[in-house]
């Protein structure tokens, strides 16, 4: 332990500066304009990651990693999906119901200038029942002479209102030091990172890949009521199934279920019926139409499950359906567009025909072990100690950064600390995740890997 630079003595502090463990959730909601994006975009400090979509336009990411004040958090964005389609109140309720489902704490934006409104009213009522921690925030308060806005917005009786400008930034500090206050250290125990009980799945995929079909299967009977009437089915269901000798919970069915009365413009729930799916689950079961080409939806489903952290395993369903031509391009279309999570264990199924059914709990299996992998400090010590000998960063502006010292600071999915001379550089951190999964596998599972440089 003679590295420069590192005090092994503190290991415990060096990794609460690095921020580890899983990260508590905070959803950002509010009616369409009240300036959430922009909020979101402040609170993240980039401008330009959300604000610039068009009204309708799907995003491809729900959560984004934010830090203030030396804690980090994630900020799970709840607008600007096709807010329209639902009308108003309905998909302002739904934002609400996801965050009360997937968050830990929330940031109610209202607009002041404009004052609290019916629709505003009626999401409180949601958040109040659902007891989570609900920071006021009084948005385009942009100068001293709308405070008294601001100070209506008492009569919400969620406590006080943060006056703030989302567009300038004033009041934002404040607010988020009430955000800090309201957050737990730690995600909530209903999530991810529980351990006990039957293990949990999200069944996900895009609209008709076929996952009623596929939890009908492995269900054995007609369990999924195909033809519900909208809106019979109130409450998110988990259904436990037994597969393998094993009980498990597919996470959030109802979300399958409801997909009926949802047909057209569905993307908005849809979206948020599988990041809460995803949240609560431990592995995601990605269901992809082999039929089809590999589209954005299917991008953006994995992309949740992947920032979300979880197990995956990836199942190209309606196999039955495949002829050569379409296996050699599927072939192809997987190379070039599931680059990102070459990791994760494939199956090729058909729910219709039943065909490789009993390959899915094997992979699941994998993915969940993968997951839950720990490398004993020493070990991987000795890895990184051989990589750094045989494939040395780099020398930039004349010097070499190096690492010192790693360590594995959790699992579920498996995350790293690195402790470095300096900078290391992109090329350098996926080679070393490249070289990690080469020695320890991971299969089945994202990791995280963070370089703290030491000066
Ligand atoms: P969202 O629909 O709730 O996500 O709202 P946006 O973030 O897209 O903002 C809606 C509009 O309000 C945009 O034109 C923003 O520039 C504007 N806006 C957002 N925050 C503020 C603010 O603090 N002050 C003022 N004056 N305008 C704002
Ligand atoms: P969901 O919207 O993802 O729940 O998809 P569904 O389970 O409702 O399936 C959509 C359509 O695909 C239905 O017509 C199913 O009969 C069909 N389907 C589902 N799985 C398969 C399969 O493995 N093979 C074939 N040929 N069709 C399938």
């Amino acid at each position: 332990a003679a590295q420069e630079g590192f005090d092994p003595e503190d290991i415990e502090g060096e990794l609460a500066a690095a921020g580890h463990g899983p990260l508590p959730r905070l959803a950002v909601v509010g009616r369409p304009n009240v300036g959430k994006s922009t909020l979101v975009n402040r609170i993240i400090g980039r401008r330009e990651a959300v604000v610039q979509d068009k009204p309708g336009v799907t995003r491809d990411r729900v959560t984004y990693e934010a830090e203030w004040a030396g804690r980090r958090f994630k900020v799970v964005d709840t607008g600007g999906w096709e807010q329209d389609v639902l009308g108003l109140d309905a998909s302002v309720a739904a934002q609400a119901e996801f965050a009360i489902e997937a968050a830990d704490a929330v940031v109610f934006v209202v607009d002041a200038t404009v004052g609290a409104t019916d629709t505003d009213e009626a999401v409180v009522k949601l958040l109040r029942r659902a007891g989570k921690p609900v920071v006021l925030c009084a948005n385009k308060v942009d100068g001293p002479s709308a405070e008294a806005d601001a100070a209506m917005l008492w009569s919400l009786g969620l406590g006080e209102p943060h006056p703030v400008s989302a567009l300038h930034g004033r009041g934002t500090g404040d607010m988020l030091d009430a955000v800090l206050e309201a957050l737990p250290e730690a995600p909530a125990q209903t999530f991810g990172a529980t351990v006990g009980g039957p293990r949990r799945i999200a069944l996900i995929g895009r609209p008709n890949v076929g996952k009623s079909s596929l939890l009908n299967k492995v269900a054995g009977e007609e369990r999924v009521v195909v033809n519900e009437l909208a809106g019979t089915t109130r409450d998110p269901v988990d259904e436990l199934i037994e597969l393998g000798g094993v009980t498990w919970k597919f996470v959030d069915t109802a979300g399958i279920r409801r997909r009926v009365h949802l047909q057209e413009g569905a993307d908005y729930y849809a979206s948020l019926r599988t990041a809460a799916a995803v949240e609560k689950a431990e592995v995601a079961v990605i269901l992809i139409d082999a039929s089809e080409s590999i589209s954005v939806q299917d991008q953006r489903i994995i992309t949740m499950a992947v920032d979300a952290g979880r197990a995956m395993v990836v199942a190209f369903n309606k196999w039955d359906t495949l002829d050569e031509e379409r296996r050699y391009y599927l072939e192809r279309e997987i190379e070039t567009e599931l680059a990102q999570i070459q990791w994760a264990p494939r199956v090729n199924v058909s729910a219709m025909t039943g065909r490789h059914m009993e390959k899915l709990v094997p992979a699941i299996e994998t993915a969940l072990a993968g997951w839950e992998t720990r490398i004993p400090t020493g070990r991987l010590n000795a890895f990184l100690g051989e990589i750094v000998a045989s494939h040395p960063h780099p020398i930039r502006g004349g010097k070499q950064p190096r690492i010192l010292f790693g360590t594995q600071a959790g699992t579920r999915p498996p995350r790293f600390v690195l402790f470095a001379s300096g900078f290391l550089e992109a090329g350098y951190r996926r080679f070393i995740e490249r070289r990690l999964r080469e020695e320890f596998g991971f299969e089945g599972t994202p990791i995280h890997i963070s370089v703290r440089v030491r000066e």
